[in-house]
C-alpha cells in the first residue's frame, strides 16, 4: 500500500514537473508573445537590448526565408554543374577505353602500320563489314591508297 502510494506520488510528482515546465515554457512564450504584440520596449538597457536581439533574430528568420529560393536554385547550379562534370569525365573515360587499335596494311607494298581510333569511327565506317579505311597516303610508298584493316584490338 505504502508502495503503491509512494508510486502514485511519484507519478504526481512527475506530472506536476511536467505541468510546471508547461506553464514555464507557455509563460516565456506568452511574455515574448506579450513583447512583441504590446512592443513595449521600455527605454532601460536590458528591455533595449533585448529588442534588438529579437529583431535581430526575426530579421534572421526573415532574410532566411527569404533566402531560400537563392539557395535552392544556387545548390541547383551546382549540383546540375556537378553532374554535368561527372558526365562529361564519364564520356571521356568511354572515349578513352572505347579507342581501337587498328593494324593497317597498304595494298601494295604490303607495310603495315598502327594507328589509334574509337571504336565507334570503327563502326561507322562499316567495320568489320568494311574493312578498308578512307584513302590516304602509305607511309612507306607514299602512294595513295585504300588501306586495309589487318587486324584490330575490338
Ligand atoms: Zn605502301
Amino acid at each position: 500500500m505504502l508502495h503503491e502510494n509512494d508510486h502514485y506520488k511519484e507519478k504526481d510528482r512527475s506530472c506536476l514537473r511536467s505541468i510546471t515546465l508547461y506553464h514555464r515554457n507557455n509563460n516565456a512564450a506568452i511574455t515574448v508573445w506579450k513583447w512583441w504584440d504590446t512592443g513595449v520596449f521600455t527605454n532601460q538597457d536590458m528591455f533595449s537590448a533585448l529588442q534588438a536581439s529579437f529583431s535581430a533574430e526575426y530579421a534572421d528568420i526573415a532574410l532566411g526565408i527569404g533566402l531560400k529560393p537563392v539557395h535552392y536554385t544556387v545548390f541547383g547550379i551546382v549540383f546540375v554543374i556537378i553532374g554535368s562534370a561527372v558526365l562529361i569525365a564519364r564520356r571521356e573515360k568511354v572515349t578513352v577505353t572505347e579507342e581501337a587499335t587498328v593494324m593497317l596494311e597498304c595494298p601494295y607494298c604490303k607495310h603495315q602500320w598502327r594507328e589509334s581510333m574509337s571504336k565507334t569511327h570503327l563502326k561507322s565506317m562499316g567495320y568489320p563489314r568494311v574493312r578498308t579505311l578512307s584513302r590516304r597516303k602509305c607511309p612507306k610508298c607514299a602512294k595513295f591508297i585504300r588501306p586495309k584493316i589487318a587486324a584490330t584490338n575490338v
